[in-house]
């Protein structure tokens, strides 16, 4: 039976029971007593219904408030995790860009003396072959003096610019000093590194400055050796000085090699 259905019933029997004419009838009371009965029974389950209404309902709100915190709290992880994501990106540049300063020259960005001697190093301890070559420019002095030195400083970044496109992606070019630079080629005998040295002297004496309308160049001495095998590197290092010293004796812009 539907509620409709359930209200005209309902509505019949008050009419019945209203009725003084059924007063005396013998079903009258039973009737009555049945009906109060039921009434009592309905409101008992409207109130049942309304008591598992409300917690539904705050149930239902609890579960939102959970929802909502839970949301929050992710929310707030997504954002933690991105700004750890970028404090470590920013550590790893900041890394990167420390070390790069503590092994390169920061003018020509080539390999300083430290990042030189550790490969000397390990080039020491590793037993592989390896040919070294000092190179020099020649009368720098004088570019200096008679157009400055900021002319001077732009030729030296050209020059080591030069310098890189030659060598290749084993070789290792450092600033040895002022005007001076250090190649160390690996796995390297001297005639190769030999041929390496004119052709990268070739190139860094194609290397223009302008200055006051003047085009500048320089040219390169350069003193090369070999490591022999058991030697400590410093006994290669002298040996390349000593053709490089050679080399400006004799008249610069050449290449020298000293076998003693
Ligand atoms: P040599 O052919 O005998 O090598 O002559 P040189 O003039 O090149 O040699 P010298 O040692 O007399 O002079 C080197 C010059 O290099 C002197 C110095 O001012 C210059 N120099 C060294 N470092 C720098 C630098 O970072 N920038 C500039 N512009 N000049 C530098
Ligand atoms: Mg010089
Ligand atoms: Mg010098």
């Amino acid at each position: 039976m539907n509620r409709r259905d359930e209200q005209a019933l309902l509505q019949r029997v008050a009419t019945l029971l209203a009725d003084p004419a059924h007063g005396e009838h013998p079903l009258f009371e039973p009737l009555k007593a049945l009906a109060e009965q039921y009434r009592s029974q309905q409101q008992q389950l409207e109130r049942l219904i309304s008591i598992s209404d409300r917690y539904q309902q705050l149930a239902l709100e609890a579960r939102q408030v959970t929802q909502k915190r839970y949301e929050r709290s992710l929310c707030r992880q997504q954002k933690l995790s991105r700004i750890s994501d970028g404090y470590q990106a920013m550590m790893r540049e900041r890394n990167r860009a420390l070390h790069q300063a503590s092994t390169h020259d920061p003018l020509t960005q080539l390999a300083n003396r430290r990042l030189i001697d550790e490969r000397l190093h390990e080039l020491e301890t590793s037993g592989r072959n390896y040919t070294l070559a000092l190179l020099d420019i020649d009368r720098f002095k004088t570019i200096n003096d008679r157009h400055g030195h900021d002319v001077g400083d732009r030729l030296l970044v050209a020059i080591a610019d030069a310098m890189r496109e030659v060598l290749r992606e084993s070789d290792l070019c450092g600033r040895w000093g002022g005007e001076e630079f250090i190649l160390l080629l690996a796995e390297t005998r001297i005639d190769e590194a030999h041929t390496i040295v004119e052709r990268l002297r070739d190139r860094v004496s194609a290397v223009m400055v302008t200055s006051c309308e003047e085009r500048l160049s320089v040219t390169l001495s350069a003193g090369i050796s070999e490591h022999r095998l058991g030697e400590r590197h410093l006994i290669t290092l002298q040996r390349a000085d000593q053709a490089l010293l050679e080399a400006k004796r004799s008249g610069r812009d050449r290449c020298l090699i000293t076998t003693r």
